[in-house]
């Protein structure tokens, strides 16, 4: 197994946490990374990405496990993951995916509180060393960059 090495994470892992929920507090405020606010699911660029393009999506309710999901929202979330790879695939020609669920810390989640898919984008060569070392200095743009890439999309988006 290759483990994706992200040194920028330690900006995360050091980072005060704060008590708020992130998703909780996108939905109530205008978070500048939130790319899609629907009835039921919210998508958020991830602030402290494994990679560049690394979306978060989530069940507008604070819930933190599967079975709190109703079937509609169940079906809301899928269908929201599926189209925030379709936008990725669009935008960002990715190779392929890695899309997954922490539940749990023991897991890695870092906001175990609220639910939430991560959705990864993931190139042939991602792992190279120097392309990560080239990206610690630059990924705060990166992430500007991508969030204005991807939003005019999100916005045209209906689940
Ligand atoms: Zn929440």
């Amino acid at each position: 197994m290759k483990t994706m090495w992200a040194p920028w994470r330690m900006d995360y892992i050091l980072a005060d946490k704060k008590d708020e929920c992130v998703f909780c507090d996108a939905l109530s405020k205008n978070e500048d990374l939130t790319l899609f606010k629907g009835n039921d699911t919210m998508v958020m660029m991830n602030k402290f990405p494994y990679i560049n393009g690394h979306l978060l999506a989530a069940p507008v309710r604070h819930l933190s496990a599967l079975e709190q999901l109703g079937k509609h929202e169940m079906g809301e979330l899928l269908a929201t993951v599926e189209r925030s790879v379709d936008i990725l695939k669009r935008v960002m020609r990715p190779d392929g995916f890695n899309i997954g669920l922490n539940l749990g810390k023991v897991a890695g989640a870092g906001v175990e509180e609220h639910l939430h898919f991560h959705i990864v984008p993931r190139w042939f060569g991602d792992t190279n060393a120097l392309t990560v070392f080239a990206e610690v200095r630059v990924i705060p743009e990166h992430l500007k960059t991508t969030y204005d890439n991807l939003k005019p999309h999100f916005d045209n988006l209906t689940i």
